[in-house]
């Protein structure tokens, strides 16, 4: 079924194996001066590692080739062994690459669930399956753990339009507006507002504030689609996320025309138009809960590229549609990188104490919403 191990000529790993690879390294984390670099293991596509892992590609067959397989199956079985030895916990966000969603996670979901699962793991790191703001999510809900994230340049539009700077001249513009942001800020940002919110909890969370003006960044769009659905005046900041704002009405209504029985979900960071002709909308929690109870013939997730791919390793009897818009910062996350995370303990997340105590605060006064 899969190609022969000659027939698979693999570079090696960046960073590790000579001595001009070594000399440009760069230097070590902390975490690594305390516990170590581990060796990097063989990454050879044998019949050992296609034994030890045919269970898994049988999780992702259906949206994976077998020709792919012998490229991801030596780092899938290096990580799962390695993380066991550094007693690790992998955390995959729904819009990781199936290899990674499927086949070496341990929690995957959404950031928040992420963040709060990975808090009550006996695990002593974090491997952070997505984007900066998760894994400062992630420290900040388990402190004494250390989290990873395998490419500090996995950024997010929605988390970089805004600094706790801008939030500081918010609040002096509109003095006494309780303050609102969504989870994909960084920690200097979540230090300067009241309470977080998801993309499932927004409306719950501005209403719970009892004030008819609420300042809520940093994302336009699910400001909108919450001012929607509210009395409460929303002063919004002008972010949007990169993926979510390429979708349109038009092309929404385009797919209906070629065949009205299909079933758009989609995700409140679309423009409300795009939300106004769809089905459902929801987190992508509440996307994945939908396909999966209500069972739709055709489906088509207005979202980030992965997640059809994620969720249709998971169920069967739907058809999904692809729009294929990809978040550039979540596939910077590859299971080499993870691997190497896992080897050198980088790139360790670290947040200044006093800040992260703040933002931890407005994190937890969501947590303690329900
Ligand atoms: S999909 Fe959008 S919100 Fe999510 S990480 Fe990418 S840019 Fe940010």
């Amino acid at each position: 079924m899969f190609p022969s191990p000659a027939s698979v000529a693999r570079p090696q790993p960046a960073g590790v194996q000579s001595a001009a690879s070594l000399a440009c390294a760069p230097p070590l984390s902390d975490a690594a001066r305390r516990l170590g670099v581990l060796p990097m293991p063989n990454l050879a596509w044998t019949p050992e590692v296609e034994a030890a892992t045919a269970h898994l590609y049988e999780k992702v067959k259906a949206v994976m080739p077998p020709v792919e397989w012998p490229f991801h199956a030596p780092y899938v079985k290096a990580i799962n062994e390695l993380k066991k030895e550094r007693n690790a916990v992998i955390l995959a966000h729904n819009y990781q690459t199936p290899e990674i969603y499927n086949c070496v996670a341990d929690v995957v979901g959404d950031s928040l669930q992420l963040a709060k699962l990975a808090s009550q793991s006996k695990a002593d790191i974090i491997v952070q399956g997505g984007v900066h703001f998760m894994a400062e999510t992630s420290k900040l809900l388990s402190p004494e753990k250390i989290v990873l994230i395998p490419d500090a340049r996995a950024g997010c539009s929605l988390a970089e339009s805004i600094t706790g700077a801008d939030v500081r001249a918010l609040r002096a513009k509109y003095p006494g507006v309780p303050v609102v942001a969504y989870v994909n800020t960084s920690a200097d940002v979540k230090a300067e507002v009241d309470i977080c919110c998801t993309s499932s909890n927004a409306l719950k969370v501005v209403e719970s504030l009892g004030s008819d003006r609420v300042i809520f960044l940093p994302d336009k769009y699910l400001a909108k689609n919450v001012q929607a659905q509210t009395k409460v005046q929303i002063i919004a900041w002008e972010g949007a996320c990169e993926v979510h704002e390429r979708f349109t009405a038009a092309e929404m209504l385009r797919y209906r025309a070629d065949d009205p029985s299909i079933t758009i979900i989609a995700h409140p960071e679309c423009p409300p138009e795009v939300v106004e002709v769809s089905d459902f909308a929801g987190s992508t929690a509440a996307m994945i809960d939908y396909v999966k109870t209500k069972k739709p013939k055709r489906v088509l997730l207005v979202t980030e590229c992965s997640m059809a791919d994620n969720v249709a390793t998971e169920t069967t009897g739907t058809e999904f549609v692809r729009p294929c818009n990809l978040c550039p910062h979540m596939k910077r996350i590859t299971l080499p990188k993870i691997l190497e995370s896992l080897i050198y303990l980088r790139e360790e997340i670290v947040i200044e104490p006093a800040l992260a105590v703040r933002a931890r605060r407005s994190v937890q006064a969501m947590i303690d919403l329900g």
